[in-house]
């Protein structure tokens, strides 16, 4: 390991059992969680330091975020953080590991506002830079129903955002990925922040 890995600011550095600990409200079927691998990341903070995480993620797809976050460090792209959502300080709650910026794949819960399972559920969707990168819902008029984080906005210029000619937008997407800052108001969402696939 070199001087700047040993220096890094750690993020996260749990034990594989409390990553993958069940959420007592929505516990996983055991073949979702015995799908899921868990990736050690480096990446520059806003800080600009080097900083180390974990993301969880669908074993099928892991390589393909591997090169996200190798790329992200090589271009110095920032992001702030990135911890399971099953730390302590988030206990799966979606909007609290947004609001606090945090990046993170693997949650075994529903699409925000409706019934369905997301594809966070089986660990084949990651959210990166929350905050730079806003989630927005509409109504059947197009009208803005909500944004998270609440006081979000989305500034493409701003360090740590992705576009639609992002080199790890074009990236993922070479991957076979979908992005959500392609989605339209009309689908009744855009996710500036999330990269999903189907496998
Ligand atoms: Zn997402």
């Amino acid at each position: 390991m070199n001087e700047s890995l040993k220096n890094a600011v750690i993020d996260s550095d749990a034990a594989k059992e409390d990553i993958l600990m069940q959420n007592p409200d929505r516990p996983a079927p055991g073949h979702i969680l015995n799908s899921q691998d868990i990736l050690e990341v480096q990446y520059y903070g806003f800080d600009g330091a080097l900083h180390r995480g974990q993301i969880v993620m669908h074993k099928d797809v892991a390589r393909d975020v591997e090169v996200f976050f190798k790329t992200a460090l090589a271009m110095g792209f920032p992001l702030s953080k990135v911890i399971p959502i099953s730390d302590k300080k988030y206990a799966w709650d979606d909007v609290v590991s947004c609001n606090d910026n945090n990046s993170s794949g693997y949650n075994y819960r529903l699409i925000m506002g409706t019934d369905r399972m997301s594809k966070h559920a089986s660990g084949l969707a990651f959210d990166i830079n929350p905050v730079q990168n806003i989630y927005v819902r509409y109504d059947e008029n197009m009208r803005e129903i909500f944004r998270l984080p609440k006081e979000g906005v989305y500034d493409k210029d701003a360090a740590g955002t992705l576009t639609g000619d992002h080199p790890l937008v074009t990236l993922m997407k070479g991957l076979g990925w979908d992005w959500g800052g392609d989605w339209k108001p009309q689908s009744g969402r855009i996710d500036y922040q999330h990269f999903e696939k189907t496998i």
